[in-house]
């Protein structure tokens, strides 16, 4: 498997640090308001990569965290004149429901920052100790010019930043030596949370909180980091200075960044306010069709959102449920369990789509490719297999339907849960009002019923149902 390295800037073979497990780390959310869906792409495509490692049998341990701890929550706190901690802790609930809607697997760990103070004390004793941090006034600033590779995975020289620096110093930090050198932990304001330190009752810089939970949890060299191209620098860059002075050695041997969704041609950001939430979009389309759309697309290249190209996914997406359906379809009526006399030539049946998918996915984690496979397949499915095929033949095709959207982490048979769960509750009202005598309504939610295929059957056992 082979993927694009931020830090050398290439293609290379994926290589893990102990062979048959992936240690990964991607930077999760800041928790002030409902996620959008610029928020949802590093979640969609980095759980995808995931999932394919997985299915090629690593042993991945993810980690995501929760930014909760920072202006912005403090703010919103402020204007509802809460505890910041209830801002945080709302939105990560809310978070963690449009995951589950998009289908994003939970991380084996999503630390939350503020229960990681204790390490991030000890990570900036370490980097003062080391003379690559030092303090002033109760800050305690990170002197990157001490640290040799600073600069490494932006392609960033300090020299031509410096110069720029100079002219947007900003006030408030005159204390530091440099105006390159980043805040690893700062005194409290009036009203913010605080916890104490050596250095002053504050709380930390949020590129510390990184290095610190993906040390507790993964060690201190890993596989993967991985995260939305803006954090590049300086986020994922001072991420490696932290680190990397303090632990002594390489912190991560790939960086994976996704582009940006765009909208109208810019980055959608909760700054410019030309976001649509993970919830907005939910209101419209099952969330499998957001991250249907996301994955579209190569992970690294811009994507634009828009409502023709929803509208395709959705489509797409339709065409591969329905290949699924006639599978099914097929299963249940055929007759001969074992491959038939004719059948002898597809008795590996989808091998060669499979194949396809799987190159494309190894190339960079393609998945733009990966889905043109899936429709391929679909396209042969629906020329060869028919109602007088195997069962066997469309079990094995159904079997390989299903593996490719395991990957992509898509689930064909989830309109049929929602749809079976929509017709048990017109069932249940139709019940209610033969009970209230009102057999108009209870005859007007059958035809309902039955103008969706559904045939009804009362029995002494209750009502039985099923599809005509
Ligand atoms: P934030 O909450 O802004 O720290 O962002 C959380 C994650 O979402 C980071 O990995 C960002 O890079 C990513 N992200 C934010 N906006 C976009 C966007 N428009 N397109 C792609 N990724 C984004
Ligand atoms: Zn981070």
């Amino acid at each position: 498997m082979r993927i694009y390295n931020t830090l050398t800037a290439r293609k290379e073979e994926l290589v893990p640090i102990e062979e048959g497990k992936i240690k990964m780390y991607v930077c999760g959310p800041t928790v002030y308001n409902l996620i959008h869906i610029g928020n949802a792409r590093p979640m969609i495509v980095f759980d995808t990569f995931r999932r394919y490692m997985e299915y090629k049998g690593y042993d991945v341990t993810y980690v995501s965290n929760f930014t909760d701890v920072d202006d912005k929550i403090i703010n919103k706190a402020m204007e509802e004149g809460v505890d910041s901690s209830v801002i945080s802790e709302r939105y990560i609930e809310e978070c963690k429901k449009d995951m589950a809607g998009m289908n994003v697997k939970p991380a084996t760990y999503a630390p939350k920052a503020t229960e990681e103070i204790d390490g991030m004390l000890e990570m900036i004793q370490t980097l003062i100790d080391k003379g690559f941090a030092y303090e002033s006034n109760g800050t305690v600033y990170y002197r990157t010019r001490k640290f040799q590779g600073y600069g490494k995975l932006s392609k960033k020289n300090l020299d031509d930043m410096q110069s720029g620096h100079r002219e947007i110093k900003v006030t408030g930090e005159e204390e530091k030596e440099d105006p390159a050198d980043f805040v690893l932990w700062k005194p409290k304001k009036e009203g913010e949370p605080s916890w104490q330190s050596p250095w002053s009752d504050g709380r930390p810089g949020w590129h510390i909180e990184c290095s610190v939970m993906s040390k507790k949890y993964l060690g201190n060299t890993i596989d993967i980091h991985a995260g939305g191209e803006d954090l590049i620098f300086p986020h994922h860059e001072n991420e490696i200075a932290q680190s990397e002075a303090a632990n002594g050695c390489i912190f991560s041997n790939y960086w994976m960044h996704n582009a940006f969704l765009n909208i109208n041609g810019s980055k959608m950001s909760k700054s410019l306010g030309n976001f649509f939430t993970v919830r907005d979009i939910a209101a419209k389309y099952d969330l499998q069709v957001l991250r249907f759309f996301m994955l579209s697309a190569h992970y690294r290249s811009p994507l634009n959102f828009s409502d023709e190209l929803m509208e395709a996914a959705k489509a797409g997406l339709e065409r591969i449920i329905n290949a699924k359906k006639k599978l099914d379809y097929a299963e249940q009526h055929a007759e001969g369990r074992s491959f038939f006399f004719d059948e002898g030539e597809d008795q590996d049946f989808g091998a060669e789509y499979l194949a396809k998918f799987e190159a494309a996915m190894d190339d960079d984690c393609n998945t733009a490719d990966a889905i043109a496979a899936v429709f391929e397949y679909v396209r042969a499915i629906n020329s060869t297999i028919t109602d007088t095929s195997s069962t066997a033949l469309a079990e094995l095709a159904e079997k390989r339907l299903v593996t490719m959207c395991d990957i992509l982490g898509i689930i064909l048979d989830k309109e049929e849960e929602t749809l079976d769960a929509e017709i048990e509750q017109l069932i249940a009202q139709r019940q209610e009002a033969r009970k209230a005598k009102d057999f108009a309504l209870a005859d007007k939610i059958r035809d309902k019923i039955t103008a969706m295929g559904i045939v009804l059957e009362d029995t002494r056992e209750g009502v039985k149902w099923h599809r005509k």
